[in-house]
């Protein structure tokens, strides 16, 4: 139809209209192009050579806004963890995945690396788990005399009779449980951070 080609030529070139406008308006809130295309019935393809002919930054945009929200939801998560959760006694992290490492407990772990670690400190750490296993090897020493020497013997006496100084602090000579300790205090620290 040339009559009709004539009349458009007269025509300044047709901006986007009311449609593709709210579908940039919908990408640029963060939806995605699968979203959009579903609002409004056209391809993702399609979607996005409409927004990008607008503003071909807007799936950029989109993605970023979107991230920028899931940081913040995992961020708003944290904080609800640590405030419902009970808090690791090695790391002082909150305990998320409570079927891993001990359960319940008086001193309970977040993961098996930091049960592994309370395995290694736990008699260096706590007082009431060092004087627990001081008793119970007293008791299998005065159980078991033919295995003990006498200084033991007294000793284990002293143990169960209380009359031990309660803080005999030896130094630490393990180097595997001062290493284990710089660990804790490394990890206890991030997590203090992290609050
Ligand atoms: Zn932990």
């Amino acid at each position: 139809m040339p009559r009709r080609r004539g009349i458009d030529s007269w025509l300044p070139p047709s901006g986007p209209g009311v449609r593709e406008l709210a579908m940039l308006a919908s990408i640029l809130e963060g939806k995605t192009l699968q979203e959009v295309s579903e609002e409004f019935g056209v391809t993702r393809e399609r979607i996005r050579q409409i927004v990008t002919a607008q503003d071909p930054q807007a799936v950029k945009k989109s993605n970023a806004l979107r991230r920028e929200r899931r940081q913040e939801q995992r961020l708003r998560q944290r904080e609800a963890d640590l405030a419902t959760n009970p808090e690791c006694a090695i790391c002082w992290g909150p305990i998320l995945r409570k079927l891993v490492g001990p359960r319940g407990g008086k001193y309970p772990t977040c993961s098996p690396s930091c049960a592994r670690l309370r395995e290694i400190v736990q008699y260096h750490l706590w007082d009431d788990v060092k004087l627990t296993h001081q008793r119970s090897m007293a008791k299998w020493h005065l159980a078991h005399p033919d295995k003990s020497t006498g200084a033991s013997l007294s000793y284990s006496i002293r143990v169960l009779a209380g009359t031990t100084k309660r803080r005999q602090q030896r130094p630490v000579t393990s180097v595997r449980v001062q290493t284990a300790l710089n660990e804790i205090k490394r990890l206890r620290a991030k997590n203090k951070e992290a609050r």
